[in-house]
């Protein structure tokens, strides 16, 4: 590419609030990796800064700026402030709109998220080809359901999101939540077709008409004040920025009701069956959008606690490299930076690890990592005799 005339459009208050200390770099999973500037925080809004100050772009920019995680641990680690998501989700819909940055078949990846039968229809067509040991071992990709039976209700207390490709490949771990929920004396309702994809994916890719799309036909299959439970860290994170992606009253009442399903979880701890005498280890890999964006990472300790012995990585959070499609896009550094998350759950001699969002387990898992989702891990452990 050329250099193309682009303006990103990001606050000149939120660029200037770096101050260049480069406390973030060590949080950062693409400089660990890379040890290139560019590719760290600090770097990546230098090159943010320099783009607004000539208002040209070249691909090298493109490059570093599509090679982020987007797992926001640089904004934790800030002493600043800086608020590096939005910048970045701002840069990206920036491209989207003004170059070719997204090429034609990654925006149809990301418009199959939305159509659910479609997506059904691709998943079993895997599955199938799986099954005939058709597709490429390096895809690393779980074992793919044939067939699903229907989640049922069973109640109106709480509603429980089930999300896009979570649905398709993981409805065992809906399942496995809904039983949680129900020992803990509330009764679940499912939504309609309509809350499919929750947009997170197109956000981070910067196709934000989409995104803002999905969000509204999210909204509308939630009718009524109940809360909105999510059992995906990534799809939790997103429902609860609906106020901020939209800015509307309804938007903003909507992200309220959005909760983690462990934030929900920690207040009916005592509905739950008795705890157990001789408790498993099991380690808790904190997905990056429940740790570095809800910040409600405490809860799943809490909840997993009850059962379990839980062991807190020693990598202060840094991120297992899945980030959404980042594993797909970029399979080299989602994988070197997995190497450095087994080598932190290698040093806590545990029996099983935990993660709350389906992408970060199925990336742990392909790297070999004997892992499940917490509330799956919790429904096995009070339904054993005491
Ligand atoms: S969001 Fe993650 S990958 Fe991107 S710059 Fe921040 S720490 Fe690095
Ligand atoms: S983003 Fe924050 S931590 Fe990183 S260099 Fe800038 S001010 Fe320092």
């Amino acid at each position: 590419m050329k250099k193309v005339a682009v303006k990103l459009g990001i606050d000149s208050e939120d660029l200037a609030s770096c101050v260049s200390c480069g406390l973030c770099l060590p949080h950062c999973p693409t400089y660990r990796v890379t040890q290139e500037e560019s590719a760290s925080p600090r770097g990546r809004i230098a090159l943010m800064r320099q783009a607004e100050s000539t208002g040209l772009i070249d691909q090298t920019f493109v490059d570093f700026m599509d090679a982020c995680i987007q797992c926001r641990g640089c904004e934790t680690a800030c002493p600043a402030g800086v608020p590096f998501g939005s910048m970045m989700e701002t840069t990206r819909e920036a491209l989207t709109q003004q170059t070719s940055y997204q090429s034609w078949w990654r925006r149809w990846g990301y418009r199959v998220l939305g159509c659910p039968n479609i997506l059904t229809i691709g998943s079993r067509a895997l599955a199938v080809l799986q099954r005939l040991k058709l597709l490429p071992s390096k895809l690393a990709l779980p074992k793919i359901p044939l067939m699903q039976a229907p989640l049922v209700p069973s109640g109106e207390d709480v509603w429980l999101f089930t999300g896009c490709v979570m649905d398709v490949w993981m409805r065992d771990t809906h399942r496995a939540t809904q039983r949680v929920i129900e020992a803990a004396g509330a009764g679940v309702r499912f939504p309609d077709k309509k809350a499919a994809c929750c947009g997170a994916l197109h956000v981070h890719a910067g196709l934000g008409e989409e995104a803002r799309r999905l969000a509204r036909r999210t909204m509308s299959a939630f009718p009524g004040d109940a809360p909105i439970l999510v059992d995906s860290a990534g799809c939790g994170a997103q429902m609860k920025e609906y106020g901020h992606l939209l800015n509307t009253s309804d938007a903003h009442k909507f992200s309220q009701r959005v909760l983690d399903v462990h934030e929900w979880l920690v207040n009916h701890l005592d509905e739950l069956p008795a705890a157990h005498a001789n408790p498993p280890r099991i380690a808790i890999q904190d997905p990056c959008h429940l740790r570095h964006v809800q910040q409600a990472h405490d809860p799943v300790r809490v909840v997993l606690a009850r059962y379990a012995d839980p062991v807190i990585l020693d990598d202060e959070g840094l991120c297992c490299g899945a980030g959404g499609a980042y594993s797909a896009l970029y399979p080299d550094t989602a994988a070197a930076v997995r190497e450095r998350k087994i080598e932190s759950i290698n040093r806590a001699q545990v029996h099983e690890v935990a993660s709350a969002n389906p992408g970060c387990l199925l990336h742990l898992q392909a790297g070999g990592v004997r892992v499940r989702h917490p509330l799956e891990i919790v429904d096995d452990l009070m339904r054993k005799d005491i």
